[in-house]
This record gives structure tokens, sequence and C-alpha cells, in this order.
């Protein structure tokens, strides 16, 4: 499995089963996947919060990669996992509405005027931050969105993407990303909305 083992047949990601090429991939607990599975998993799962809550992982310092310590087995059942997942919410809500959002995290705000600006400081003090996946259509920033639980309507003050390579303050304080979020790809929303507005596993849509 090591990157300098024996090169006499080309080494498969065994995620996709396509060629890694030379001095691509990433190292994985037991095998290396290749930068295309990478780049995939980064923006489509929230791997920190599935490595600390589902596998029991700890995470101590910020430098450390859940990724570099899943194995092969628990990073196919998270794609699996969430297929599932995604399979179910479009085939129960799919009809009724064209764009599903499903929260995998969430936590409040309270960002200061220095990093963000005294509009955004104010507009965003102890609102919602919801993490999660776009199951299908495409969300935007200044939509307003349904929880399907509750029946309540949140207006998204802010989307940020996340590509996996910085932290959620980080690209609030950098203000730079885009404002929209795809189908099958992961995204903040700052809702205009408490704490208690959603949960795990709630479904926001949109007509
Ligand atoms: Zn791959």
């Amino acid at each position: 499995m090591a990157l300098f083992g024996r090169k006499k047949e080309k080494e498969r990601c065994p995620v996709c089963g396509n060629e890694i090429s030379f001095f691509s991939g990433i190292v994985v607990r037991d095998g290396t996947i290749c930068s295309d599975c990478e780049k995939m998993l980064r923006g489509s799962f929230d791997i920190e919060t599935y490595y600390v809550r589902r596998l029991n992982g700890t995470v101590k310092r910020k430098s450390e990669d859940p990724l570099n310590d899943m194995t092969i087995e628990q990073i196919k059942d998270m794609i699996d996992t969430q297929k599932e997942q995604q399979t179910r919410s479009v085939s129960e809500h799919g009809e009724d509405f064209a764009h599903l959002y499903v929260v995998q995290d969430y936590f409040t705000i309270a960002p200061k005027a220095v990093d963000v600006g005294l509009k955004r400081a104010r507009a965003f003090k102890n609102k919602l931050v919801v993490r999660g996946m776009v199951q299908s259509g495409v969300f935007e920033q200044g939509d307003t969105v349904k929880n399907i639980r509750t029946g309540q309507e949140l207006l998204i003050l802010e989307l940020i993407p996340c590509t996996g390579a910085v932290d959620f303050t980080t690209e609030l304080h950098a203000r730079i990303h885009k404002k929209t979020a795809s189908v099958n790809t992961n995204a903040w929303l700052v809702l205009d909305a408490e704490y208690d507005a959603a949960d795990e596993n709630d479904l926001l849509v949109k007509e």
C-alpha cells in the first residue's frame, strides 16, 4: 500500500477504482485514496463531525486531519450512509420540493465587528449556523427555506460553501466565498434564527 512499495502494478484508489498517480492522493489509516476522492470527500462531508460523533474519534489539535485516521471501510460506509439518506429524502420529498438540504451540524455565532464589519456583526449576533449537504437543487444566499420538521421559515443571511480547505470562522472573516451551493456539496448557512431552529438530520427545503 505504501507509495514507494512494489511498483509492478499501478496503485488503484480503493474508493473509486481509478489509478492513483505518483505523489498524489492522501494516506488514510489503512491505505491511500486518490486526490479526486479526497476533494470530493472534503467538499461533500463534514468529516470532522462524522469522525467525532460516529466514530468516537478525538481531534486534539487543529492541524490534525481526521481523514488520515479513517479506514477505507469507514470512508466507504460514510459515503453509503449519505447516499442512502439522500435517496430517502428525495423519494419522500422530491416531488414537493426541488431543493433539499440536510443538516449535519449546528452552532451559534457572535462575531466581532472588527472581524466581519459592524453591519454583519449586528446581523449575525447569536444567530444559528447549520452545516450540511445539498441533496438536490441549489441553495443561495438570501433564500428563504422551510424546516420540514417544524414548519418554520428561515432566511439564509449568508451561505458559505465548505471546501474543506478552511474552517467556518476563516471563511466568514475572509468574505470571498461563493454565495451558492449545488447538489452534492456541503455548505454553512447562517440563518436568521435562534439556536433551537434546527437539529441534526433536519431537512431544509425550497420549492
Ligand atoms: Zn478515488
